[in-house]
């Protein structure tokens, strides 16, 4: 048996509004990793399978490693679809927004969200995520920092109303397996294995998931590995911290394609005694997030990690204007990468102490 964390009540309304909608979007947010895809695709397929018309709708493209998801075909990718993603939103009755807590990590999807509330009395919104502080976007909110994955909360929600399929299954164990980096941190948790024993029992192959979210890189990308670990990563010992920083040059070189940071940013805590690393790549501002560039035609992606009792996310927060949890989190700049870099060694001593 579980630990019941969701809250009754609002599992029941939850339950009361996918029962009375016809037309549902389901949204995640932007650069979609393997929870966003996992907790949005579950629900999908869910929403499928009990007769709704259902749609995900991403920012962003998600990374390559992520297209075998079963419904990955179908997602609506805003960037590269507006006009179909903005129909679909228009015409929905219930919006779902999986692993995200704020507008702003949807881009200009977040703004969209916002006037479609404001115009659309009978409109409904649930939230399932598991980040600090949920903005006030939903009508039901299931918000548990606590828990490692959203997937697991669509797992806890799905498995409340009714009976899972494989489909959904699979993308469930994908987000929790990705968002624990492989159950190698927030992963003392009975709970989680026992979901991990009940997915397994539907048939999930967690091998296969596993050998084909882990195992799929290209060799431009493991070269890349190689140049930011040989060439580029730099070390502060007294502070047990590791950077690296790349810019569009570089990562042209390698021939980036989405997803080819991945993981990135977890290699230096590997070292003995590094308790801190930070990521940062140079990146394009796409059309969802123009207004939030103010002109800047160049983005800088943060990643941040840490060990232990040591926040990064107030660091993200403070330094970046981003989030995320105590020991992983992120943020963007907008502006040159050199500032970024200075950013961070200005501030980063403050934080780590
Ligand atoms: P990653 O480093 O894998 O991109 O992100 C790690 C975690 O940091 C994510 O799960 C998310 O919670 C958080 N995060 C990443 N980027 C941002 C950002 O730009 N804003 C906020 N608020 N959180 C972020
Ligand atoms: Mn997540």
């Amino acid at each position: 048996m579980l630990t019941e964390i969701l809250d009754n009540k609002k599992v029941v309304e939850a339950s009361r509004y996918i029962g009375q909608a016809k037309r549902i979007v389901i949204l995640t947010h932007m650069a979609p990793d393997g929870d966003a895809m996992g907790s949005s695709l579950a629900m999908y397929h869910y929403l499928r399978q009990n007769g709704k018309e259902a749609h995900v709708i991403v920012p962003t493209a998600f990374p390559d490693f992520l297209r075998w998801m079963p419904g990955a075909a179908e997602i609506i990718i805003y960037e590269k679809m507006a006009e179909n993603a903005l129909e679909k939103m228009d015409a929905a009755d219930l919006i779902v927004c999986t692993d995200f807590n704020e507008p702003k990590r949807i881009g200009v999807l977040g703004d969209k969200l916002l006037a479609l509330k404001k115009e659309k009395t009978s409109l409904r919104v649930i939230m399932i995520d598991h980040h600090l502080s949920p903005s006030d976007i939903a009508d039901v909110v299931l918000s548990y920092p606590q828990t490692p994955s959203a997937s697991e909360l669509v797992y806890r929600l799905l498995t409340q109303l009714g009976e899972i399929g494989i489909d959904s299954a699979t993308c469930i164990y994908t987000g929790m397996m990705t968002d624990t980096g492989n159950f190698s941190f927030n992963s003392n948790y009975c709970d989680m294995y026992q979901i991990v024993h009940d997915l397994v029992k539907m048939g999930v192959d967690k091998d296969a998931v596993y050998d084909q979210v882990m195992n799929s890189h290209t060799a431009d990308r493991m070269r890349l590995v190689g140049y930011c670990l040989y060439q580029k990563m730099r070390i502060f010992p007294q502070e047990h911290t590791a950077l690296i920083y790349l810019n569009r040059k570089e990562l042209y070189r390698f021939n980036f394609r989405s997803g080819d940071a991945e993981g990135l940013v977890n290699i230096p805590m590997q070292i003995k005694d590094i308790y801190y690393s930070c990521f940062m790549r140079e990146d394009k501002v796409n059309a969802s997030e123009e207004m939030l560039a103010g002109g800047s035609k160049t983005k800088i992606k943060i990643s941040m990690r840490s060990k232990g009792d040591r926040p990064v996310n107030t660091f993200c927060h403070d330094v970046f204007g981003g989030g995320g949890h105590k020991n992983a989190s992120g943020g963007e700049y907008y502006g040159p990468l050199e500032n970024a870099v200075q950013l961070f060694l200005d501030n980063y001593k403050k934080y780590n102490t």
